[in-house]
């Protein structure tokens, strides 16, 4: 039993020493029969994070690093680290210690009770902005109300998961990826513990507002069609509405001529039907933004120096 802990890294610098030390303390006691690998992915950090890898990597064996070749968003970088793992069951964690490592040894005994997937769920989060919590719960709920496939509420991407879930990912070659997501739908056996998610020990949030509403907008139009249809709805409500008042227009002007210049209502329909409309056009663009990157076909993200063996599968 080999095991693989993936952790993407974007401006860690404080917190990357204290993880590599809090890991091994946790994982050496396990005595794992197959070892077990740490894969870190610079994901294009600005501070001091790659050279602090670099010498991690110098001293400890099982310490991999890819260095992305910029930016490339977490969920890109943790997929960099799945497509390389061996293990025959993956960890991922963030790298500010949000995610208790100590948690480990619990996600892989419940595996080892027959499940493919044991993810770690929030049972109440510190730190995080009232804001940050309440758009989560939010979006999280609803998420759930839209889609087919049961996704998790409240839980991030801190779980273990086995090697059959790996390949299944592996399979999935879309650009947009919102992994959490993914994995629910892979299916198998999955449950999960609970945990009380700390503070940031370091360093501040790479998720900005900005990649948040990429990421939820990626999971949404992965995962569910709802949005369209609700386009598609509101234009047949809209009209069969428009449809009534254009009987009553007629019915006023040629039967019962008591009509009014009618500003107002003018105004009223005009900027509600060209909302409406905004907002579906609007709904579409993100499908076919979505359609235009797949269609494009690039690789996922470009790697521009690694210890890892020389390898050439999914995302190259
Ligand atoms: N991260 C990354 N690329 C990014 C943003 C974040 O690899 O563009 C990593 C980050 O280093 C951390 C994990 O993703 O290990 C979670 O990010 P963060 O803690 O900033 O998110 P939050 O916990 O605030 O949602
Ligand atoms: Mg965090």
């Amino acid at each position: 039993m080999k095991l693989s802990v993936i952790i993407p890294i974007y401006n860690e610098e404080s917190n990357i020493d204290e993880l590599h030390r809090r890991l091994l303390s946790v994982l050496e006691p396990m005595a794992l029969s197959g070892g077990f690998e740490l894969i870190f992915i610079n994901d294009g950090s600005r501070d001091q994070s790659l050279p602090l890898l670099l010498n991690l990597a110098a001293r400890d064996t099982r310490v991999r690093y890819i260095d992305l070749s910029r930016n490339f968003g977490h969920q890109i970088a943790v997929t960099a680290g799945l497509d390389r793992a061996t293990g025959d069951a993956v960890v991922i964690i963030d790298a500010d210690l949000q995610d208790p490592p100590e948690l480990i040894p619990q996600l892989l005994a419940k595996m080892r009770e027959g499940y493919e997937v044991v993810y770690a769920k929030r049972r109440s989060r510190q730190g995080d902005s009232a804001a940050k919590k309440l758009t989560a719960r939010l979006f999280y709920r609803l998420l759930a109300s839209i889609t087919h496939i049961s996704i998790p509420v409240d839980t991030g991407d801190f779980r273990i998961i086995s090697r059959k879930v790996v390949e299944g990912l592996r399979l999935m070659p879309e650009q947009n990826k919102f992994i959490r997501g993914q994995i629910s739908w892979i299916g198998y056996r999955q449950t999960f513990i609970e945990y009380d998610r700390a503070e940031r020990a370091g360093g501040e949030t790479g998720y900005t507002y900005r990649k948040m509403i990429r990421l939820a907008l990626d999971g949404i139009t992965a995962f569910s069609d709802v949005p369209l249809k609700a386009a598609t709805i509101s234009g047949f409500a809209v009209s069969g509405i428009a449809f009534f008042v254009g009987l009553y227009t007629l019915y006023s002007r040629f039967i019962t001529h008591d009509y009014q210049p009618g500003w107002a209502s003018l105004m009223v329909s005009i900027l509600f039907l060209g909302g409406v409309q905004l907002i579906s056009v609007g709904i579409i663009g993100e499908y076919i933004a979505r359609l235009s990157a797949n269609v494009r076909q690039r690789p996922l993200y470009l790697i521009s120096d690694t210890n890892l063996p020389p390898y050439a599968g999914p995302g190259k």
